[in-house]
């Protein structure tokens, strides 16, 4: 077996308590045949980008490179999260065009190179994940890297206009086609990958995910639609009744239905438009007034970005906006916290919610949407919301389907899910949960380095 290497912005050392799912199947596919993870510490450096610190842990080496302030700035809070992000999540009134984040982007994604071309052996299998890295496969082979070179993007790829809407976007999406594999959420995804390669950068499709490049040479790209550990999540969430925090929160409805969100504080979630058809519930349903808690929970993501500072300020307002509309002195409609929490108590608070509000305006998976679905119970499932945005929408058809933009008609299924009987919620969910359990994230990750190893 070749040994792995796994290269994305952040590395998930052993000692965080944060690690999720995809952390943990990455770890075990290090694991089972000795690997090397790299990227970014998390460290800002005084001086110049480039430190570089090594761990070995169970048969894992990481490697992890600090960045400069500056490096910081452009690579990351700009041409990663302030181009690339609104730029591949449809957002092209977001993205900010910026030759200097630019060029910061390329260089930090060839300091990367540099330093792991050296670590490199031809026989080994380099898995690179996410959107910071996309010319890296180019940058390593630049620098005589010969082995194979499989890329995941896990956030969605837009349509070929929007792509070529960048500046030099063929400097930086044209790059995949240095990879060997190019992995994609969903089988849009990748037809729209398709029609830019063919469209904008001068190849051809010779079959389905078998591309050319203009220079002829032939490279693979396929959907790989990311899952969760699903039966662990739905192990912790069986045991929830046991955590205080879960208690606590039960107890706190007195016997009302709760309807939860949960995202990273982000404009790709459709926050505003989901309190939006919150308020379209209140107005128009009035028979489920006082009968329905929402509780949002929103951890800040991204401060450093006006666009999410400006976002998180809207939210406060509209909540307290419409707490201060609809409550009555014994019944608040919505609860709006900006926490992380343990995914142990996470699983538990999903597992008594009656509905699930996956409502993004454009997600590459979402992971919360299967997270909620592992997490309820067998004999009294909760019905899911899911946005036709989201790319666990092509899976999971057990969800009622929403656009997120159609307040009216989300507040409707909402109200749907309410009352929704016993065994359709049966119905539903277990072929959702057959789906998530099928093809959980460790088959995901078997299924993606097969098809690598596959390759040449
Ligand atoms: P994104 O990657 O865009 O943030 P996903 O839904 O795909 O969206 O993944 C989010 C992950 O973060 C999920 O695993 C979810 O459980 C976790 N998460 C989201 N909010 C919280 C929170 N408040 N506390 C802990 N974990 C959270």
């Amino acid at each position: 077996m070749s040994r792995l290497v796994v290269v994305s912005n952040r590395v998930a050392l052993p000692d965080s308590d944060q690690n999720g799912g995809l952390a943990t199947a990455l770890d075990a596919a290090l694991k089972e045949a000795g690997g090397l993870w790299f990227g970014w510490s998390g460290k800002v450096a005084r001086a110049h980008s480039g430190e570089l610190h090594r761990a070995t842990h169970d048969n894992i080496d990481y490697l992890t490179i600090d960045l400069s302030r500056e490096d910081y700035e452009g690579y990351y809070n700009g041409f990663s999260n302030r181009t690339l992000w609104p730029l591949l999540h449809f957002r092209l009134d977001l993205v900010d065009y910026n030759a200097m984040t630019q060029a910061a982007y390329r260089g930090v994604n060839a300091l990367f190179a540099e330093k792991l071309a050296k670590e490199i052996r031809d026989e080994d299998i380099v898995w690179v994940h996410d959107y910071h890295l996309l010319p890296l496969a180019q940058e390593l082979r630049r620098r005589g890297v010969r082995a194979r070179i499989g890329f995941f993007l896990h956030v969605p790829f837009p349509s070929a206009d929007i792509v070529a809407g960048l500046p030099h976007h063929e400097k930086t999406f044209g790059a995949l086609a240095a990879y060997d594999l190019v992995g994609f959420q969903t089988e849009r995804d990748l037809e729209r990958f398709q029609d830019y390669i063919r469209l904008f950068r001068g190849g051809s499709v010779a079959a389905r995910g078998t591309l050319r490049d203009h220079d002829g040479r032939s490279f693979q790209a396929d959907a790989f639609p990311i899952g969760i550990d699903a039966s662990a999540i739905a192990t912790l969430a069986a045991n929830a009744s046991r955590n205080p925090a879960v208690r606590r929160m039960q107890a706190s409805l007195t016997g009302r239905a709760l309807a939860i969100g949960v995202d990273r504080l982000d404009y790709s979630k459709g926050l505003p438009e989901r309190f939006r058809a919150f308020e379209r519930v209140l107005d128009k349903h009035t028979d489920l007034r006082g009968q329905l808690t929402y509780l949002q929970i929103a951890p800040v993501s991204r401060g450093g970005v006006a666009s999410y500072r400006a976002l998180r300020r809207e939210l406060e307002q509209y909540a307290g906006h419409i707490n201060g509309a609809h409550a009555d002195p014994d019944w608040t409609p919505m609860r709006y916290v900006n926490r992380t929490y343990p995914h142990a108590t996470l699983a538990g608070f999903y597992r008594l919610a009656r509905i699930g509000l996956v409502t993004p305006l454009r997600d590459g998976m979402n992971l919360v949407a299967k997270e909620y679905v592992a997490s309820q119970d067998p004999q009294d499932p909760g019905a899911l919301v899911l946005s036709i945005f989201a790319g666990a929408a092509r899976e999971l058809d057990g969800a009622l389907l929403i656009n997120p933009f159609d307040s009216d008609g989300v507040a409707d299924a909402i109200a749907a899910a309410l009352k929704m009987p016993l065994d359709e919620r049966r119905e539903r969910w277990q072929s959702m949960m057959q789906r998530i359990s099928s093809y959980d994230i460790h088959a995901w990750r078997r299924d993606f380095l097969d098809r690598l190893q596959q390759t040449r």
